[in-house]
């Protein structure tokens, strides 16, 4: 177990703006760039709303540098010292989640925050392997309807539904559905997913790529249900001592944890489901059925992530409601307690998002 994180600033969750420029639709609309960083300031502005948040990124390019290197090289060298961390993307469709995480093929695969992660991981690991045997893990699932799903092995059921060209009925042929179990050590687990063993970037990148292929296929097929699915990314990282007394005066190494043999933790990158309110007109049953979820989910996370910023209620003993969703149970031993998490909230600058980036800056907002 991790040593507790009364060291620093840490409190538990940050939360960071990421505002990407007008895309092409946009600008063919002629929308206006509605959204104003207060230049030098965490500060950004729509309409008569000003918020302030930890940190502020603008729409210069892609994800940036400053972004992986404030918001998530703590989280990724918090791993050496056995800290489970999560990094949130959440905003409405559209928004940049995807884009900002890494998880497109198409584009941001290798300026997005995972890709940057992983090259960090490595690099750091290269430079430790000496004194510390590794082993990593990674695996890759969706949550959508409050079912988990493989993107590392889509079932046969979700390939039949690919070659269908429609979500059908779904029956299970061999694979049991993945379910979310807790140990009695407070370890979350997901029993019946693929846990991919990992031995160099190229092999975890290979991972991430196969996930987000298969995220993207079951997609077009399935009423674009990536917008209402959240996709998780998680690496497991084990470390283990290895023992030849005098080769431990590695400046790198965490002074508090020299004792320790062997050490665990998770890093989990979460591209959300798209934050927008259903739409009640038009929705047939179903979407609306999955908008129910969806919200669910996000509902969930809002109020977990609200509890834990809340000093006061936490010290009073305040119930943190992560059962109240397969998300935030996922994520449970990586959220709060010793564990540190960021959000990025995604944002469209275009005056005709202007109630939804509302909302988001709200829920983001909230999470302070
Ligand atoms: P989401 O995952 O939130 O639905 P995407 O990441 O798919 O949104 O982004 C929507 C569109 O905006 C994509 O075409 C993507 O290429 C583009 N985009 C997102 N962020 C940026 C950015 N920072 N710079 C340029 N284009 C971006
Ligand atoms: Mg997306």
């Amino acid at each position: 177990e991790a040593a507790n994180s009364s060291s620093g600033e840490d409190c538990c969750v940050k939360v960071a703006v990421h505002t990407r420029p007008l895309i092409g639709d946009e600008k063919l609309q002629g929308c206006k760039d509605c959204v104003t960083i207060v230049p030098g300031k965490p500060q950004v502005q729509i309409g008569t709303h000003s918020f302030t948040f930890d940190h502020v990124y603008g729409s210069s390019g892609s994800p940036s540098t400053a972004m992986y290197e404030e918001c998530v090289a703590p989280l990724v060298d918090g791993l050496f010292q056995g800290y489970n961390a999560t990094v949130l993307a959440y905003g409405q469709t559209g928004s940049g989640k995807t884009y900002t995480m890494g998880t497109s093929l198409r584009d941001g695969c290798h300026t997005g925050l995972i890709p940057k992660a992983m090259n960090a991981l490595f690099s750091k690991i290269e430079t430790l392997k000496h004194e510390i045997e590794f082993q990593l893990h990674v695996s890759f699932i969706e949550i959508h309807k409050e079912e988990v799903r493989d993107l590392l092995e889509p079932s046969s059921a979700n390939k039949q539904e690919i070659a269908n060209g429609h979500a059908g009925k779904v029956t299970m042929p061999g694979k049991p559905p993945i379910q979310i179990r807790e140990t009695s050590n407070g370890v979350i687990t997901l029993a019946g997913s693929t846990e991919c063993s990992v031995k160099s970037l190229k092999e975890m990148a290979d991972c991430l790529e196969q996930g987000s292929l298969n995220r993207a296929t079951g997609s077009t097929n399935m009423n674009n249900s990536s917008s209402r699915s959240h996709a998780i990314f998680t690496i497991t990282m084990e470390q283990m001592r290895r023992l030849h007394p005098g080769s431990s005066n590695d400046g790198n190494l965490n002074d508090c944890n020299m004792t320790e043999e062997y050490l665990c933790a998770k890093l989990h990158l979460v591209d959300l489901a798209g934050s927008e309110r259903a739409k009640r007109t038009g929705s047939d049953g179903l979407r609306f059925k999955e908008g129910v979820h969806i919200n669910k989910g996000l509902l969930a996370l809002g109020n977990v992530i609200s509890a834990l910023g809340d000093e006061k209620k936490r010290k009073e003993g305040l119930h943190v409601p992560y059962r109240d969703s397969k998300l935030t149970r996922l994520l449970q031993d990586s959220l709060g307690g010793n564990s540190r998490t960021v959000m990025i909230a995604c944002i469209s600058p275009a005056d005709i998002n202007a109630e939804e980036t509302l909302n988001t800056l709200k829920y983001a907002n909230r999470a302070r």
